[in-house]
């Protein structure tokens, strides 16, 4: 690289969790003092204490927080911050944030303000990318905004048409549309959406395409007018249309395709002066057909999988860049070894529709780095997935020399990683890698939807030998609590044997909702093999291996489970923290089972709470526009019972 044009002593990291603590990584390495910023929740977190200085924000809420462009550029200017890495969301692809900064003297690692507004409306980007000749799927992106407007451009098209919100990102405010009648309540819903999150309800709707492809390509631009392109990245597997597994290169496309893909995404770059990394995004349909979606204009949460394949370093490249160096490479340079995938590992419950989990991370294990393998979280067993941001727990890379090299390696890493106390898609993960259609590089957007039956079985049903296994494992988990000293008397066996004590433990277990009373023979504790497999043991609750499925086992507490068996049987809980947007039932209708009752707003998506069975509503427990906790009761309902 030519010699640096700016000084970069001290870098402020306006972000949180796994990436703030990975661009550390890298600042650090390269010499410069890493000053990190945080909300009320975030005070013990990893990105505060790796960083060599930490300002608090106040607030927990992103708004009040990570998202407040005075505070954090009072932040910045208070450590004497030569430059702002945004990292991803909050303020990465802000501009006017772009700008303050540039006001105040202070780099910004991403982009021109004008490319980031070039491509922060998705509708603009459009426009702008037709008259740079990138193939766009068809739609309609201009400016009318009329129920009517979208009926004809839907008609035009054809359904099943997708809405998005011209602001959109990370899958909100968008709704597929099957036929006319789904028309008015998508595009309502999604404008909802999209108002919530973005503050902006300017919708664009395009062909829906049956099972494409989603690739991409990492771009990376100098100030000097350089641009290449890192290849691409195949993020089909996707739930709610947000990625949960990216991989590169993408499996099974010909040089003449990657090439075309590659030089269309420096096209779209050097349409908006870019300059730093960026994601072009395209779909992909099975004829080889590619189409523009959006542009990304900072580093992708993916971002590994590239530096896997090409062993550049891209935080280390953006921050060159933003010094002024010019890129070391041309676009034949760019090496290209091996394959990687990634997964992201969610607090999620992917048997309850994906909902986002928040709650303590009772017990977390993840598996070791080293050759081929890596591991960005920001997370320690006993945290906090909090609420209000992002809920993923931590990325897991592997690297082979050949896909199927880094897919066996990713399963072990895997089987090396556990989540407890928490919901999470673990499981989902360990599935989709081991699906043979995944095996076999058969992906697309629809991969997950189609292999639903293998990859979200119904819970299995917990057989006697189950629970004995699980009873015995609890027991043999339990410290002794007397005669600490002696360990060889029988005093200390962790069994439950005591003289002249009966030779049987019961145990009131609880696991998946479900409960049974468990006697066992102590004398078995020992020696019976077991089908299930102990993997830790905090207090009350034993984590366990059984059929390749975790399974958390707690010991009830008599007083909470009579509380369970008589309290809330016909009323309906919120299944997680959030805003009530509205109510769709009232008191005295019948529902029918899988009735819409309430909408609720979490994590910036509206998610539809359905009747388990059919009934009448008697109490609506909730009004529109409160916040309710997680098991809040939301509607009373009576349950009918249907003939047969
Ligand atoms: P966001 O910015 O919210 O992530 P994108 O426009 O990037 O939204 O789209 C997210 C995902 O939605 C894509 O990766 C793809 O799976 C799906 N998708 C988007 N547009 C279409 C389309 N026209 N047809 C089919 N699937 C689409």
């Amino acid at each position: 690289m030519t010699p640096s044009t700016r000084t970069l002593a001290t870098l402020l990291i306006a972000n949180r969790g796994e990436i703030a603590c990975r661009i550390i990584r890298t600042a650090k390495a390269m010499g410069i003092r890493c000053v990190a910023i945080y909300s009320d929740v975030d005070a013990d977190a990893r990105h505060v204490r790796e960083a060599d200085l930490a300002i608090p924000l106040g607030g927990s809420k992103p708004a009040d927080s990570y998202l407040q462009i005075d505070k954090v550029v009072a932040a910045a200017l208070a450590c004497g911050a030569d430059a702002v890495h945004p990292g991803y969301g909050f303020l990465s692809e802000n501009a006017a944030f772009a700008r303050r900064l540039a006001r105040e003297g202070i780099l910004f690692i991403g982009p021109p303000a004008e490319a980031i507004e070039a491509m922060g409306s998705k509708s603009a980007a459009k426009a702008l990318m037709e008259r740079a000749g990138v193939p766009l799927v068809p739609g309609y992106h201009d400016q009318a905004q009329d129920l009517q407007t979208f009926v004809d451009a839907a008609q035009r098209i054809g359904y099943p048409v997708l809405l998005k919100a011209a602001a959109g990102g990370g899958g909100k405010g968008m709704k597929v549309a099957e036929s006319a009648n789904e028309l008015a309540p998508a595009l309502d819903s999604a404008r909802r959406e999209a108002l919530a999150a973005f503050g902006d309800g300017h919708m664009l709707v395009e062909k829906y395409l049956a099972a494409p492809r989603h690739v991409e390509i990492q771009v990376f631009a100098d100030g000097q007018g350089h641009c290449l392109y890192l290849h691409e990245r195949d993020c089909s597997i996707q739930r709610r249309h947000q990625k949960v597994l990216e991989e590169a290169p993408a499996p099974g496309l010909d040089a003449a395709l990657r090439q075309a893909m590659g030089e269309a995404a420096v096209r779209a770059a050097q349409a908006i002066g870019y300059v730093g990394a960026g994601t072009v995004e395209f779909l992909l349909d099975g004829d080889g057909r590619f189409y523009f979606m959006e542009m990304n204009t900072r580093l992708q949460v993916e971002h590994p999988v590239t530096e896997a394949i090409t062993g550049l370093d891209l935080v280390a490249w953006q921050i060159r860049v933003a010094r002024g160096e010019a890129l070391p490479l041309n676009q034949d340079q760019v090496p290209l070894l091996g394959h990687a995938i990634e997964v992201r590992l969610y607090a999620e419950d992917p048997a309850g529709g994906f909902l986002p989990a928040s709650g303590q991370l009772a017990l977390y294990q993840e598996p070791a780095a080293g050759p081929g393998r890596r591991v960005d979280s920001a997370v320690r067993e006993g945290d906090t997935i909090s609420p209000f941001y992002d809920p993923m727990i931590a990325k897991l890379i592997a690297w082979g020399e050949t896909r199927e090299q880094a897919r066996l390696r990713l399963l072990a890493m895997l089987a090396e990683t556990a989540v407890g106390g928490i919901k999470s898609n673990l499981a989902l993960l360990q599935r989709i890698l081991a699906t043979p259609a995944f095996a076999q590089a058969q992906v697309d957007t629809g991969f997950i939807e189609r292999h639903a039956e293998a990859l979200l079985p119904q819970p299995p049903v917990l057989t006697e030998a189950f629970w004995q296994s699980a009873a015995r494992a609890y027991l043999r988990s339990t410290p002794a609590s007397v005669c600490e000293q002696d360990r060889h008397s029988p005093w200390s066996e962790a069994t439950g044997w005591r003289q002249l004590a009966p030779a049987h433990a019961t145990l009131d277990l609880r696991c998946s909702g479900q409960t049974r009373l468990c006697t066992v023979s102590l004398a078995t504790v020992r020696t019976t093999p077991d089908e299930t497999r102990l993997i830790a043991r905090h207090g009350d609750t034993a984590y366990l291996h059984w059929q390749g499925d975790a399974y958390e086992v707690t010991v009830v507490d008599a007083l909470s489970a009579s509380a369970a068996a008589h309290g809330f049987d016909g009323s309906l809980a919120a299944p997680m923290n959030g805003s009530i947007v509205r109510l769709l039932v009232s008191p005295g209708q019948q529902v029918e089972q899988g009735d819409g009752l309430v909408v609720l707003e979490a994590m910036k998506m509206e998610h539809t709470v359905r009747a388990h069975r059919a009934g009448v509503i008697q109490a609506l427990c909730c009004e529109e526009g409160e916040m309710v906790n997680e098991g809040t009761v939301l509607i009373e309902m009576q349950e009918v019972e249907h003939a047969a």
